[in-house]
């Protein structure tokens, strides 16, 4: 890809402080791991991500969409193509009696204090998940019993080349951490959620039981991108990791953490390589001791 043409392009109609040439994907992702994108756009409208979109077909690049990069592996050779990562400023959220709309790139966490302080219920168990919510949509991310399929009623997407599309719920078909968002390639704007009434100092309750039980099990002093593993069927993947003697064990500085076995962490300087090393070990081992198939949750990128 000839990446000062496509910035030339790019900043013919987006603002030149948010087009970067060279940008480093450690800075962008929770693991803290990743070399250079070519290029990252930070889109501030939504006529910026359809000109990246146009730019991108007619230069023949590769485009990847992120939001927080909390479930991303970037690998140490970097991404070739267009990074547009949709954040803060997609953040507007509107809320109406017990619906909400809201834009791709607000946190899981600022609309879960949000709707809590609205006395509205059932958005507690997504409070502690550190993406966006159009990652959330992308991953049907869930934690302690509840996903987004249980409150997202619909999504304003974008499609490859540049048509905005309005989504049902059957028609994002969320399943266990996918949805159509992943299998086309659509880009989430905005999404709607809807909640039901309930008590201000419940749901507070509630987010900050969910935070003590993250925090006193879940690595979060160390950069990582959450649990490496979906959850086979049957089992528990850190239970099973944990069983087969493989807590703590490391390669370079990536090393299955101490307090959950589920977590592959960043102790240090990990690379890209060492954690895809230790990802293969620790498959290897699952599977030979116990005849099941682990496979990543956490989304592998960039040049191999
Ligand atoms: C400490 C820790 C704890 C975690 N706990 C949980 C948990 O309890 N439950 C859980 O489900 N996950 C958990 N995760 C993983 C992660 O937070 C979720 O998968 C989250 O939904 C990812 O959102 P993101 O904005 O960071 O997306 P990214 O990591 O940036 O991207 C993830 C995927 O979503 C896509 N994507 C992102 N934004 C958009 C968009 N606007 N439109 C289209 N596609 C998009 C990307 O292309 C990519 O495929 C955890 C991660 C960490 C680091």
């Amino acid at each position: 890809m000839d990446k000062f043409g496509v910035y030339n392009r790019l900043v013919e109609t987006i603002a030149e402080d948010s087009v970067y040439v060279d940008e480093l994907m450690s800075k962008h992702t929770s693991f803290k791991i990743g070399g250079l994108a070519d290029i990252l756009v930070l889109p501030a409208t939504v006529a910026d991500i359809q000109t990246t979109l146009e730019v991108c077909n007619e230069k023949n690049s590769e485009c990847f969409i992120m939001g927080n990069g909390s479930n991303l592996l970037v690998r140490d050779k970097g991404i070739r193509g267009v990074v547009v990562k949709i954040a803060d400023n997609f953040s507007k959220v509107v809320v109406e009696n017990d619906r909400v709309t809201a834009q791709a790139g607000v946190l899981l966490s600022t609309l879960s204090k949000l709707v809590a302080n609205k006395g509205l219920a059932g958005f507690e168990f997504a409070s502690g998940i550190p993406g966006t919510l159009g990652g959330a949509v992308a991953m049907n991310a869930g934690a302690y019993g509840g996903e987004m399929r249980d409150v997202i009623t619909g999504a304003l997407v974008i499609d490859r080349s540049g048509k905005i599309m309005k989504l049902g719920i059957e028609e994002l078909e969320l399943g266990y951490r996918s949805s159509i968002i992943q299998k086309n390639d659509y880009i989430v704007l905005e999404a709607s959620i809807k909640l039901r009434e309930g008590n201000i100092n419940e749901i507070k309750k509630i987010i900050k039981d969910l935070t003590e039980r993250r925090t006193t099990k879940q690595p979060l002093q160390l950069p990582s991108a959450g649990s490496t593993f979906k959850r086979p069927p049957g089992y528990f993947a850190g239970k099973l990791i944990e069983d087969a003697c493989l807590k703590g064990v490391r390669v370079g500085d990536a090393q299955v953490s101490v307090l959950h076995s589920g977590f592959i962490v960043n102790v240090g300087n990990a690379t890209a390589e060492d954690v895809i090393d230790l990802i293969g070990l620790v498959q290897k081992v699952v599977r030979d001791k116990y005849e099941v198939e682990l496979h990543p949750e956490v989304r592998i990128i960039g040049e191999v």
